[in-house]
């Protein structure tokens, strides 16, 4: 769905309504520029929220009942606030869970909401969270309460985990909710502490989805957790984020293998995100790109959560000058690269990794363009 006026949203919501709405809730997908699989060993990672997002179109209500249309799926759902449950319609569980966890803590009042995005869905870029905090944000409009941004992350990150099912880390709805303008969001994934960080103007991040979709991949990355998980007991530490180089030496003959190539990824990844910041204060893009390299071929070789069609749109990318880092970002095996390029070579780099990737492959590669977004808002239609 494209972005819609003022006009066309009042409009819209007038016909499938029939009244008035008052809020325009929004939130933003995100991008993992670096810091891939060290969220859930208590680490850091950074990305970015992104310029595609989800919107809701609010009015309040009188009574306890939530009525939603969504005009992507072309579906009406509707539930009571007193008696939450989950529901076989599974884009509105992502409201439901909300609503749930909200109302244990908090007065939440009923709404009509129309629901649109221009995110793609189940690319990898955050939906599922875009659709919480859209949902938390437009609750919070209409409900006589405020949280704070960073509970409300919390609170979405919880509606994914234990309502709809979904083991994810909280960089995703804290990039939606905590992100600003033109820079890249630092959250240190164990103290929940987070930085701003500009990223300098005359650069573009680039998402390629390779149109790669694997079943493996959720029990590929419930396995490296499995790694981790057993990585971090041999070790002796609460996390991998706690492990060092000099500890991975000395138990290696311990850990075989397999769990040291994991374990000494999530160690140099986590450092890298750290020296991504210092890149980034000092201007010094060159260096922010390599290390975006260097994380890519680690996700190749050490932690081996990579694929063909990934390693070649990366390849295609580093090979265009303008490129001055790419990687794959997210869990893995297929969905997504990103990149990061001066802004003028835009189109040459669309052109070329559209056409090489479809000599390589015969897949159709899709491209969007993005600088960092700010994160998730509410405006008041004025009347
Ligand atoms: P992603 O990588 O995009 O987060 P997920 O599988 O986690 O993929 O979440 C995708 C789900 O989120 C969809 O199946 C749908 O239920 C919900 N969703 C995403 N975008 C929309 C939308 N525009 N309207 C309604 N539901 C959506
Ligand atoms: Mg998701």
């Amino acid at each position: 769905m494209s972005v819609f006026s003022i006009e066309e949203k009042i409009n819209v919501f007038r016909e499938i309504f029939g009244r008035t709405p008052q809020y325009f809730s929004y939130a933003p997908g995100r991008v993992n520029l670096i810091g891939e699989h060290t969220d859930y060993n208590e680490g850091f990672v950074l990305p970015i929220a992104i310029e595609m997002g989800i919107s809701y179109v609010v009015a309040p209500r009188e009574d306890n009942k939530v009525r939603l249309y969504s005009a992507d799926f072309g579906e009406f759902n509707e539930f009571s606030l007193e008696d939450i449950r989950k529901s076989e319609t599974k884009w509105s569980n992502y409201v439901r869970g909300v609503a749930k966890f909200l109302s244990e803590r908090v007065l939440l009042r009923g709404m009509d909401a129309l629901i649109y995005g221009n995110l793609p869905i189940g690319a990898g870029l955050s939906s599922s969270a875009a659709m919480e905090v859209g949902a938390a944000l437009s609750f919070q409009a209409v409900s006589p309460f405020q949280m704070d941004r960073k509970s409300l992350a919390l609170l979405c990150q919880r509606a994914e985990n234990e309502f709809v099912g979904m083991r994810c880390g909280i960089m995703d709805q804290f990039a939606s909710l905590l992100s600003e303008e033109g820079m890249a969001l630092f959250i240190d994934c164990r103290t929940l502490e987070i930085r701003n960080i500009p990223l300098p103007q005359g650069y573009s991040v680039a998402i390629c989805d390779s149109k790669v979709r694997r079943e493996l991949v959720s029990s590929e990355y419930n396995k490296r957790r499995a790694e981790c998980e057993r990585a971090r007991e041999i070790l002796g530490i609460r996390a991998l984020r706690d492990a060092t180089h000099q500890l991975l030496e000395e138990k290696k003959k311990h850990l075989g293998e397999t769990l040291y190539r994991r374990a000494k990824h999530v160690v140099e990844e986590n450092q890298r995100v750290l020296s991504a910041i210092d890149a980034l204060r000092a201007n010094d893009l060159q260096e922010f790109g390599d290390l975006m390299k260097a994380s890519h071929i680690s996700l190749r070789d050490l932690y081996e959560v990579s694929s063909r069609e990934l390693d070649i749109l990366v390849g295609i990318a580093l090979s265009i000058p303008e490129v001055l880092g790419a990687r794959l970002t997210g869990a893995g095996f297929g969905g997504c690269t990103v990149n990061l390029l001066r802004e003028e070579a835009r189109e040459n780099f669309e052109r070329e990794v559209k056409k090489r990737y479809r000599e390589a492959t015969g897949l159709e590669a899709e491209i969007w363009f993005t600088r960092p977004a700010k994160g998730g808002f509410v405006e008041l239609f004025s009347s």
